[in-house]
């Protein structure tokens, strides 16, 4: 599975935590930095970075030349518009069993610093060939040009999505919230359905990129999406009553993985 979003080498978020996780499953990982950073971008000031947009196409091009053939793909944070669109072209290239993108944008009704309108159309083409598509309800209003609500109303966006994928992939909305739980919302047979855990207090760096790893694994290793959901969901709020069990004294490190691989391990064994 090629494995492509930042690497930020300190606070356990997104590469470093995919990884571990896609190992676990027993795939053979291609962990693919879309950019370097000191640490990532929450609660350390700005960290030092590394813009590897010149690498890129020549990492492209050596993996063409010795003809390395991806199974699955998984895509988080990019970055840049001339990213997604190298991204987007030698994707389309490989012939994936399963490309998942997480549309990554913007939290919170906002963009993401350094992005802007030309970025989300670029995200618009990178989502194109994905079968399943993994945006918060923030994503999921930029890409669908819906004006932000935390709790906007499923099913059209929901359906919106749908209309810019190709048919038969699925779009997950990650951060929905139903009473008090947090989960993810999908359109199966156009109604809206819900999986969810209780939310627990704090907010924490890097379940959106854990949850697309999981999935990505699951969906890779058979698992139904309904089933894959569910499990996803289940090993995340762990992970997070894990991280709080722990009292840490500051919140920028991401969550503690080491219960999600445990049970990743006892459902091979099972
Ligand atoms: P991100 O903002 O990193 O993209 P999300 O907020 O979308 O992440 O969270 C992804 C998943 O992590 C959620 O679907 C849920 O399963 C889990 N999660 C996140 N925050 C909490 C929380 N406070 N309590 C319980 N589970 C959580
Ligand atoms: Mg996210």
């Amino acid at each position: 599975m090629l494995v492509a979003e930042d690497l930020s080498a300190v606070g356990g978020i997104s590469l470093s935590a995919a990884v571990p996780v896609l190992t676990a499953m027993d795939y053979q990982v291609a962990a693919l930095p879309t950019s370097l950073l000191s640490t990532h971008t929450s609660g350390y000031g700005t960290p030092a970075i590394v813009d590897l947009s010149a690498w890129l196409p020549q990492v492209f091009k050596h993996w063409t030349t010795a003809q390395l053939d991806f199974q699955q793909a998984l895509i988080g944070y990019v970055g840049s518009v001339a990213l997604c669109q190298l991204l987007t072209d030698y994707l389309t290239k490989q012939s994936l069993e399963l490309l998942v993108v997480d549309p990554v944008l913007g939290d919170l009704g906002r963009l993401y610093d350094g992005f802007d309108a030309a970025y989300v159309v670029a995200m618009r083409q990178l989502i194109k060939p994905a079968d399943v598509i993994l945006p918060n309800v923030t994503e999921a209003c930029l890409l669908t040009g819906t004006p932000y609500q935390s709790q906007p109303e499923l099913a059209p966006l929901l359906q919106q999505l749908q209309q810019q994928l190709k048919s038969g992939a699925q779009a997950i909305i990650t951060d929905v919230t139903q009473d008090d739980q947090i989960g993810c919302a999908w359109l199966a047979n156009d109604q809206v359905q819900f999986s969810g855990q209780q939310r627990l207090p704090g907010h924490y760096n890097g379940t959106g990129d854990t949850l697309a790893a999981v999935l990505a694994g699951l969906l890779g290793r058979g698992y139904s999406l309904e089933r894959s959901i569910r499990l996803a969901n289940q090993w995340l709020n762990q992970a997070v009553a894990a991280t709080l069990a722990q009292h840490r004294a500051s919140e920028r490190q991401g969550i503690a993985l080491s219960g999600i691989l445990r049970e990743i391990l006892a459902l091979d064994q099972g």
